[in-house]
């Protein structure tokens, strides 16, 4: 039932026993019980604590979401609410974000329609920490608009496609975590492009940094990326017989280092088939599907690859009875495969020599080939379901909105090369966030006439600048350790940014600038100071990781693969080519520069996830978790940004129509202009000058207090 009055909305929902209870109403009249539902309106917006409080009472009215302005902030309810029914779509298609109870539809539907009518093109992007709700945000937007979009069967097919590809890209990118029992291992972008009727038409997705490392090693408590195990359980007979495989998981040396092979919230057998089903529906042939099955089986036989030392030294396969199945596999030749794994190609003066590899050695070249055999299938899935979702000839794109899923700020007992990726990238999208925060801002200041008040900020520029600068920043540092002939090693990169950054304000190591040792620092560690926190890296691992290299000779045999997907991901030209690929970090450098770049150029909204809790539990809110996301997300600063001139804006006519009531001459209906009814209304409620200001098209509210007076007044 929902009963509209002239001044606001009540929703009432009747549960299974006939219980009525209120769901919904205008939170502003509500604000002791369930707080305010917009941050900006809070009394006392510089204080933690009652932002914190606020999150807290909504939380516990299963009101998980509430505003900073147009910034949607969600806490992760760890239960299933009813609130994301076709129904509800309904209720928030074309209806203004302040007539309503925030939400994620909400969000969506306004960025719809920014694009629609303001012809822009629109991103939607999703920050917080492992766990707390950004895939499953990103997929209740999909889902938004795969439902309310106008569509003809065509079109409903590529929404079908772009629902589809959620399934697919987590059985190969998502795994347990300590964190997450669906973490994403990688980072995505994808654009959903609509025609001129505001039809979605084609879709493209660009991937981030997949933890490959995972492949090979798991924390004790985590898993390998789930398709290992739905493949092992959902697999027929048939199919595990084919692929040599035992269903088993802890017969496979890559999966059984978390010893962890079951996850109760997860039914490996059931997604299985989703993915099995949602491949097909992408378009992916029978045989495009066995060559992927291939893949990831191969990648099992690989880890459980042994090998032996001779007596000099030499390195041998101690499990030669499952090398011609894992040849077959990945589609090359058995000797050469086995050669290579043992043996490295040198070529020192235009010679070409073979030296073995001792036994670390050749478990690393193994271990460097899965991860290299895993990552590039990953590339190549994406690729692929992008060529589904692409657009047909026919169909002309007019404008597009973009969902960014990243990994957010982390901070682990243990921070490694991937956490300072992973940190990296968070500081270049808060450095965004600002420059797009306060020019948009300014320019709303601008188009309503209403003079900019300047407002103090942190820029975070110079630790982007730290990490990214050329010659100077500790991301060239790291190539030019990698790339340096003689002995280097992580010690020696330590060192050296230890020479050129020692004394930089955001960066700290053991070593103090008057020669002494700081104590309390682990000699293989620096520290950043984030704008988000510091975080202390061990730099044991990055220069392998940076360096990502697989050995020339295995290179070669993979690119002779009759297997399609490895052949397309092994090309010839890589091994021809002597030039140096880029290194892992610079290649993340230069993809996190085009994301920047299509980001500028679109109209950004911003959805902020919290986690509540570390358990994975419903209602419980940990108050020491949530006030770390809410600086790390940078909250206090952002409800500040938003605050610093004027608590709230609305439009004239909104305005009008909502408090009308309170004031003889606008009652019941103004036929003036409107800034002139406004300016009666608010002469008559008593608003002083320094309360408020009226723009062109709006009217604006220094203070809370003022607005909550009025909407007092309209209650009474
Ligand atoms: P990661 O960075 O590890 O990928 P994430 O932020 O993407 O984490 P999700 O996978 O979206 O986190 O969410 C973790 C889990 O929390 C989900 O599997 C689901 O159980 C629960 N969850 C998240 N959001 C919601 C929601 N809106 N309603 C109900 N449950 C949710
Ligand atoms: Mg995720």
């Amino acid at each position: 039932i929902a009963a509209k009055t002239q001044f606001f909305f009540l929703f009432f929902e009747v549960d299974v026993q006939g219980r009525v209870r209120l769901v919904m109403e205008s939170a502003l009249t509500a604000r002791d019980r369930v707080g305010v539902q917009d941050f900006v309106l809070l009394e006392n917006y510089n204080s933690e604590a009652a932002f914190i409080e606020n999150l807290r009472r909504r939380f516990k009215e299963n009101l998980i979401y509430t505003y900073i302005g147009s910034v949607l902030v969600s806490v992760n309810p760890y239960k299933d609410l009813e609130i994301y029914s076709k129904q509800q779509m309904e209720r928030y298609r074309g209806v203004s974000f302040y007539e309503i109870s925030p939400h994620i539809y909400a969000l969506s539907d306004n960025a719809y329609r920014a694009m629609r009518t303001e012809r822009k093109d629109q991103c939607i992007l999703i920050s917080g920490e492992s766990g707390a709700g950004k895939t499953e945000a990103s997929k209740k937007i999909l889902l938004y608009y795969a439902v309310t979009c106008p569509a003809n069967d065509h079109m409903a097919a590529l929404g079908e496609q772009l629902l589809q590809s959620n399934p697919v890209l987590e059985a190969f990118g998502n795994a347990k975590t300590l964190r997450n029992d669906n973490s994403s291992r990688f980072g995505k972008y994808m654009d959903v492009q609509f025609d001129f009727r505001g039809a979605p038409v084609g879709g493209h997705i660009l991937n981030y940094l997949l933890e490959k490392s995972r492949v090979v090693h798991q924390n004790h408590g985590e898993r390998n990326f789930h398709i290992f195990y739905q493949l092992l359980d959902g697999g027929d007979d048939d199919l595990l017989h084919k692929l040599g495989l035992e269903r088993n998981p802890q017969k496979f040396q890559y999966l059984v280092k978390g010893n962890c092979p079951r996850v109760s919230s997860i039914s490996d057998k059931n997604n299985w088939k989703v993915v099995m089903k949602a491949l097909s529906v992408i378009g992916f042939t029978e045989e495009e599907v066995q060559n992927l099955l291939n893949v990831i089986a191969s990648v099992l036989h690989l880890g459980n690859t042994q090998f032996g030392e001779g007596e000099e030294g030499e390195t041998f396969i101690t499990t030669e009875t499952q090398m011609p199945n894992l040849a077959e596999l990945l589609g090359v030749d058995g000797s050469a495969l086995g050669n290579a794994l043992t043996h490295k190609k040198l070529t020192a003066k235009g010679e070409e020599m073979i030296t073995p590899l001792n036994f670390e050695q050749a478990v690393s070249a193994r271990d460097a080939l899965a991860k290299a055999v895993y990552g590039r299938t990953f590339t190549w899935l994406v690729e692929k379901i992008n060529q589904s979702l692409a657009l047909k000839v026919h169909t002309m794109p007019s404008s597009v909105i973009g969902l960014l899923d990243i990994y957010g700020f982390e901070v682990l007992q243990h921070n490694s090369f991937e956490q300072f990726c992973i940190n990296y990238c968070n500081e270049k999208l808060q450095q965004l966030f600002i420059e797009l925060t306060l020019r948009s801002e300014q320019e709303e200041y601008e188009t309503e006439g209403i003079a900019w008040e300047t407002v103090q900020y942190f820029d975070n520029k110079i630790i982007c600048d730290l990490i990214e600068e050329k010659h100077k920043g500790i991301i060239s540092i790291l190539d030019e350790e990698c790339l340096r002939p003689g002995e280097t090693c992580d010690v020696s990169f330590l060192e050296k940014l230890e020479d050129t950054l020692g004394g930089h304000p955001h960066f700290v190591t053991h070593k103090l600038a008057n020669g002494k040792t700081r104590r309390v620092m682990n000699r293989e560690e620096f520290r950043l100071l984030h704008y988000a926190g510091e975080v202390n890296y061990n730099v044991n691992g990055f220069l392998e990781k940076n360096n990502d290299l697989l050995n020339r000779n295995l290179k070669e045999v993979m690119c002779q693969s009759d297997n399609q997907i490895v052949s397309q991901c092994f090309r010839r030209e890589e091994v021809m080519d002597q030039k140096r690929p880029e290194m892992a970090a610079t290649q993340f450098k230069n993809s996190l520069m085009k994301l920047m770049e299509i980001l500028m150029s679109k109209e950004p909204s911003y959805v902020r996830c919290i986690k509540p809790n570390d358990g994975k539990q419903a209602g419980k809110f940990d108050e020491v978790l949530v006030r770390h996301q809410v600086k790390y997300l940078g909250l206090m600063e952002n409800l500040r940004v938003r605050r610093a001139g004027f608590a709230y804006r609305r439009r004239f006519e909104a305005f009008l129509q909502r408090y009308k009531p309170l004031c003889p001459d606008t009652w019941p209906n103004w036929h003036g202009r409107l800034a002139d009814g406004v300016s009666l209304l608010v002469n008559h409620l008593g608003y002083k000058p320094e309360e408020y200001k009226l723009g062109r098209s709006k009217i604006f509210i220094r203070f809370p207090r003022t607005l909550f007076n009025t909407e007092d007044a309209l209650e009474a």
